[in-house]
């Protein structure tokens, strides 16, 4: 052979059988020897992979571990969370429709809603979640879809969803729940009737800040028209990131332990601490949805506390230049403590006057608290709020 034919000869590698982690399986494609073969697997007749836009190992082995934890029966990845709300969204609102946000949502999802689905004749409105009754009241527009989040970002509202995915579905709608904050950790919510659920993979279940990945989960049915999306719309990750994405979800029990209790303590010291005006954390009684979040959620309330500070903009702008540990970073989830703006990152999808609706303004920090030691945390803040 030539080498210019040997240069692209494939390597021969046994199969590892018995390789402990699994390989990665970081290939587009797959050879055969038989055309009907690969005929069987497009069809869906025989198992087996062919092209990994519609599927590969480290795809299957990470929804399987979703789907395990969420007690789902299926579950799909795809190329980030943004992915996964939208596949999700057009999976349980294939036609144009009214859906329903609520009130405190991540600014991605409004994004997608405004950007993507409104100029296709989809309408979005506003819902409050937290009173069933009012939450009833806001149903008779005919919706076909309600999309809320366990614990919301930034200001960890936790609201009655048991009820009000009861009233969603009499009402004649669908709900899709992102559990990002929450992680199966802390909620499962198909246990309250949710028709899908969705995470950012990229946060607390990756946990280490080194990819991007989303994933769907929900019922059979469901999941195949989500997968089916995936497949064709071309939402489909990337096998080294689900592999990675694998080993880091495998402390994630550890993690979230940590991180949870790490939060409870900081969130209590910072009601301490002057110049907070605010702390919003879900395991606070001081918090709206304490008592809720209690019924709701198991294991404690998550690792995302807010503050809002005395002295605003400048105030925020001074205790990240000070902070000696704790990092600026617009994203969450890591097993480092980090803090971000969701005025100007998460949520600037939001007008001004949304933002100052839901109470988001320039003084309010999101700290995504990591598994430290929290007494080292605690001191990080008070000398950067005291400087
Ligand atoms: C980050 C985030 C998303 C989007 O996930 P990406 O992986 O960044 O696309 C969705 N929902 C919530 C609650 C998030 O925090």
């Amino acid at each position: 052979m030539d080498i210019f034919t040997k240069v692209v000869e494939p390597a021969k590698t046994p199969s590892p059988a018995n390789a402990v982690a699994q390989p990665i399986f970081q290939t587009s494609v797959y050879a055969f020897d038989d055309i009907g073969e690969v005929d069987q697997i497009l069809a869906g007749t025989r198992p087996g992979y062919s092209y990994t836009r519609g599927g590969n190992p480290n795809f299957d082995a990470l929804a399987q571990f979703v789907a395990s934890i969420e007690e789902t029966e299926d579950a799909v990845v795809t190329a980030s969370g943004t992915a996964s709300l939208l596949a999700a969204m057009l999976a349980l609102a294939p036609k144009p429709c009214a859906i329903l946000l609520s009130r405190e949502i991540y600014g991605g999802t409004v994004g997608i809603c405004r950007r993507i689905l409104a100029p296709m004749g989809y309408s979005t409105s506003w819902v409050d979640t937290h009173e069933v009754e009012a939450f009833k009241a806001s149903l008779n527009g005919e919706p076909c879809l309600l999309v809320v989040e366990s614990i919301s970002n930034p200001l960890g509202r936790v609201s009655p969803l048991d009820e009000v995915i009861q009233a969603a579905h009499d009402g004649g709608a669908c709900v899709l729940v992102d559990n990002t904050f929450a992680t199966p950790y802390h909620a499962q919510p198909v246990k309250w009737g949710a028709d899908l659920v969705v995470h950012s993979l990229t946060k607390f279940i990756g946990g280490h800040s080194d990819l991007i990945l989303g994933v769907v989960a929900g019922d059979t049915t469901r999941i195949s028209a989500v997968r089916e999306i995936v497949d064709v719309g071309g939402f489909t990750p990337d096998p080294f990131a689900a592999w990675l994405a694998l080993r880091g979800a495998r402390t994630l029990a550890l993690r979230m332990q940590r991180s949870s209790q790490n939060a409870l303590e900081l969130a209590s010291a910072l009601q301490t601490i002057a110049g907070v005006r605010r702390v919003y954390y879900p395991g606070l009684p001081s918090h709206p949805d304490y008592l809720v979040a209690q019924k709701l959620l198991v294991r404690g309330y998550g690792a995302i506390v807010s503050l809002s500070l005395e002295g605003g903009y400048g105030a925020v702008q001074s205790m990240i230049r000070s902070l000696k540990h704790v990092r600026f970073v617009p994203s969450l989830g890591d097993v480092s403590t980090t803090l971000s703006h969701p005025m100007v990152a998460s949520h600037r999808e939001l007008s001004p006057e949304e933002k100052v609706s839901v109470g988001i303004d320039g003084s309010v920090v999101r700290i995504s608290v990591g598994i430290e030691s929290v007494q080292d945390l605690i001191e990080d803040f008070r000398q950067a709020l005291s400087s």
